[in-house]
């Protein structure tokens, strides 16, 4: 950052705060909790939105307001029905964490909502991000919200030369934000910044000459779709590469299902018996002979289905699954026999679900087995 709020430069920030302001108030999307921002509604968004695409995140937004219009009735649904109206959006602590924060609010605050971002970073799964979102939109508190689209804006904004993704350059922004931050009119500049980041500050093309930051901008292209040179980013760690196989235990009526734990990947979701391959290992090219997971008295039959990759934000899971036909229902390990229409119902993460679509599509079909 070559300047700060200080001195000189500081007329010409809040000409820059201004232009943004205005041109938000003409150029922001209606989005149906911007209107009379609502904490429960304001919350919702802020923690169905990250990492979700915004058309994507209104339908289940909509759908967690149509079938639990305020805290109270959240916090007295079971888990199992909220994680499987989040089903398809993955990283399900987001959910299991809403499901507790609404349990606090209601339960041991009384439905009472915290005001102040300090506050609100005491509920379970929100950061500094979200409680500065939520208590500058619904209580105008200046705090900044520093999103991945505000990191990017500011970056190129104050031309900062020090990887955003790290402690140095997040640090520069963070001081920034906290300066420019508009005193009396926050949760419109926050809102503003992001909405920036989001239809003008491009990641590939920002559309500099449409900009209201143009003129007090450092890094501002003088033609449409020219790419500043920041953010500079330091890159994400490997992906790691995970080899799993899925059993589908299946007596024709009913499917063998268990319960992952409430802690970890893909906690409190149902999937099919998985075996995780030991690093290293190929996934096999025949089904294995016997069914690990099935006592060696019953006789059973299996089938292989199709491999299929699915990548999640640090692992690519490189899966295939086994349908073992048997004649009994023994008791397995951790699970339980469940119809298929009730496994269906079931919570399950993106993974299994896939897997399931494949087994109805292949010629395993539910029907035939
Ligand atoms: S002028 Fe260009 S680079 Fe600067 S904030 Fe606006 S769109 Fe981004």
């Amino acid at each position: 950052m070559q300047e700060n709020l200080a001195g000189t430069s500081k007329a010409i920030w809040a000409d820059g705060r201004r232009a943004l302001i205005e041109w938000y108030r003409v150029n922001h999307r209606a989005l149906p909790w911007r209107e009379k921002p609502h904490p429960y509604a304001v919350w919702l968004c802020e923690i169905i939105m990250q990492q979700t695409r915004i058309e994507q995140g209104l339908k289940y937004w909509h759908t967690f307001m149509n079938t639990w219009a305020d805290v109270h009735a959240l916090a007295s649904a079971p888990l199992d029905e909220v994680l499987k109206a989040w089903q398809g959006l993955g990283y399900y602590s987001r959910a299991r964490n809403l499901h507790r924060a609404a349990q606090t609010i209601a339960f041991e605050r009384d439905g009472v909502f915290p005001r102040s971002a300090t506050e609100w970073k005491t509920m379970p799964g929100v950061g500094p991000y979200t409680a500065a979102a939520i208590a500058s939109i619904c209580y105008n508190e200046p705090v900044a919200a520093v999103d991945g689209n505000v990191l990017r804006v500011i970056s190129r904004y104050v031309d900062i030369k020090d990887p955003i993704d790290r402690p140095i350059g997040r640090k520069q922004v963070d001081t920034f934000t906290a300066q420019w931050i508009h005193p009396k009119e926050a949760g419109t500049h926050n809102q503003a910044v992001m909405e920036l980041g989001a239809l003008v500050c491009k990641p590939k093309s920002p559309l500099c000459p449409e900009c209201p930051l143009e003129s007090t901008c450092i890094n501002a292209q003088p033609a449409l779709g020219t790419t500043p040179i920041p953010p500079i980013k330091m890159g994400k760690t490997k992906v790691k590469t995970v080899n799993l196989i899925f059993n589908v235990v299946t007596n024709g009526t009913h499917v063998w299902m268990r319960k992952r734990p409430a802690k970890g990947i893909w906690g409190g979701l149902w999937e099919f018996p998985t075996q995780e391959l030991s690093l290293g290992s190929e996934l096999p090219e025949q089904p294995p002979s016997e069914a690990k997971i099935l006592p060696t008295a019953i006789r059973s039959r299996s089938q292989w289905g199709e491999p299929f990759e699915h990548i999640l934000s640090h692992r690519r899971l490189r899966c295939r699954f086994v349908v073992w036909h048997i004649e009994s229902e023994p008791i397995l390990d951790q699970g339980q026999w469940l119809s298929w229409q009730e496994a269906e119902a079931k919570a399950r993460p993106r993974a299994i679900d896939r897997c399931w679509e494949r087994l109805e599509k292949s010629c395993l079909t539910l029907d035939n087995l």
